[in-house]
């Protein structure tokens, strides 16, 4: 069994860096964001073992010490207040918190093929690549109807003359 890991034994890792949830990626905007996200240094997307997806950024808290406590403590912020070491991924799993991390654009490319959209992926993408492929601008859309109402006149109009 591992060494059960304590605060006192840890290294602050939950002082090195920002988690913010995301939602699970479904569509092609959520994987264009994705990719986005993670074409930044120190930026990764991971899901954690219990299946809830995150954006982290690799970056230490101001008030993290040299020697891995924090200079503030009893002043510290309430969401560090509430976090407690039985709900730290170091606890719940040390050394690995994610049970699947996208640091690159072909660990997305591989997760959607895994999923069977990587296809659809491609075609949306060479889609918005393509501005002929966008269809008509509402500019272009106005003009055909006015085109399309000058052709359903233009017999009458014939007809009368
Ligand atoms: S809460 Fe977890 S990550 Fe943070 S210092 Fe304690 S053991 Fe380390
Ligand atoms: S304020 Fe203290 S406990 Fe909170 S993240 Fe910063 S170093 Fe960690």
């Amino acid at each position: 069994m591992a060494e059960e890991i304590t605060c006192e034994k840890c290294s602050g890792e939950c002082c090195k860096d920002v988690s913010i949830y995301y939602r699970e990626p479904k569509r092609f905007d959520d994987f264009e964001i994705m990719k986005w996200l993670i074409a930044h240094k120190d930026v990764c997307v991971y899901v954690d073992h219990k299946g809830v997806w995150a954006v982290e950024v690799k970056t230490p808290c101001k008030f993290l010490g040299q020697d891995s406590k924090c200079m503030i403590y009893p002043k510290r912020y309430t969401l560090c207040r509430d976090y407690s070491a039985s709900e730290c991924l170091m606890s719940e799993c040390p050394g690995e918190y994610y049970s699947r991390i996208f640091r690159t654009e072909e660990d997305v490319d591989i997760y959607m093929k895994e999923i069977g959209f990587y296809e659809e992926y491609l075609k949306e993408k060479a889609r918005r690549e393509n501005p002929a492929g966008k269809g008509p601008s509402t500019h272009e859309l106005i003009a055909e109807k006015k085109e399309e109402a000058v052709q359903a006149v233009q017999p009458v109009i014939e007809f009368s003359q």
